[in-house]
């Protein structure tokens, strides 16, 4: 079978995807080891029977729902390629207006000390990190398994400035004080019905899922990170898109300053950031 036939095949065994084509091409260039060019400048190329099975695999598998990110085992985050596995949850390209945020309150060439909580694949870290050179990071996660795969990629970029350590959320041993507390942790409600659809049917709940209202999470960190952060120090959170004005309240009842809220790509609150400055 020739490239141009495995492809046409497959997005039509894949048509309940939205992105059935370029599904079927990224799953083919994992299996052949390519870019998506190499698919289209040698449609004829012949495919060996083992390429094809491994490719039928992975299809039947798309097929039935699973994420992209988990068949490829890697997903695009910050310019940067990040090793994942369904012990973490995928990156998602809003949590990019978080990292943005976060390099907004460090100055460029002044060490400075940050916490990251919940680290998942390590893609916040590892983006903050590959930008500021001078930062001193740690990053937890209450997972082993998610730890191991964020060394990985912070081995794979060559970034030596992040320490993993293994905690549930400020139980952290001989915890610090920092300038910046940063976290995308769980915080969707248990009874949210997004969780029966897609690629989060596919992640770990414990990445998800947090309480009723999906705030328990987040009211363990707001109220944690105050006696953790440095005066002038900023605390960072990702959150639901109904979440925003609940967010705002806890910072201001917690005493943070300068308290605001960014949008993500669809317009909707994502991002709150507060101040602690006594
Ligand atoms: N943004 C993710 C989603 O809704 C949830 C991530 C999280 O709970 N931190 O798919």
């Amino acid at each position: 079978m020739q490239i141009v036939d495995a492809v046409k095949n497959a997005q039509q065994k894949l048509v309940k995807s939205d992105s059935a084509r370029l599904d079927a091409e990224v799953l083919l260039c994992s299996v052949l080891k390519c870019e998506r060019t190499h698919l289209y400048t040698y449609p004829e190329q012949s495919l060996s029977s083992k390429e094809i099975r491994s490719f039928d695999e992975l299809v039947a598998l798309r097929a039935q729902g699973h994420p992209i990110a988990h068949l490829i085992q890697k997903k695009e985050f910050w310019s940067l390629e990040l090793k994942v596995t369904t012990d973490t949850l995928i990156p998602r390209p809003e949590t990019e207006i978080l990292v943005q945020a976060a390099l907004n309150c460090i100055p460029n060439e002044t060490p400075c000390s940050i916490l990251e909580l919940g680290t998942g694949t390590g893609a916040i870290s590892i983006a903050i990190a590959s930008d500021r050179q001078l930062a001193n990071i740690t990053a937890t996660d209450i997972k082993h398994s998610a730890l191991q795969v964020a060394q990985l990629n912070a081995e794979s970029h060559h970034l030596n400035n992040i320490t993993f350590v293994k905690a549930n959320w400020f139980d952290i041993k001989n915890i610090d004080t920092y300038d910046l507390i940063v976290s995308n942790p769980p915080y969707i409600s248990n009874d949210d019905p997004h969780l029966v659809q897609g690629d989060v049917r596919f992640e770990p709940e414990s990445a998800l899922v947090s309480g009723k209202e999906g705030l328990d999470d987040l009211h363990i960190i707001i109220t944690g990170a105050k006696k953790h952060l440095n005066t002038n120090g900023w605390l960072l959170l990702e959150h639901g898109f109904q979440q925003g004005k609940a967010i705002r309240q806890l910072l201001e009842e917690n005493n943070f300053s300068t308290i605001s809220t960014l949008k993500d790509y669809s317009n909707l609150d994502r991002v709150s950031i507060g101040q602690w400055l006594s």
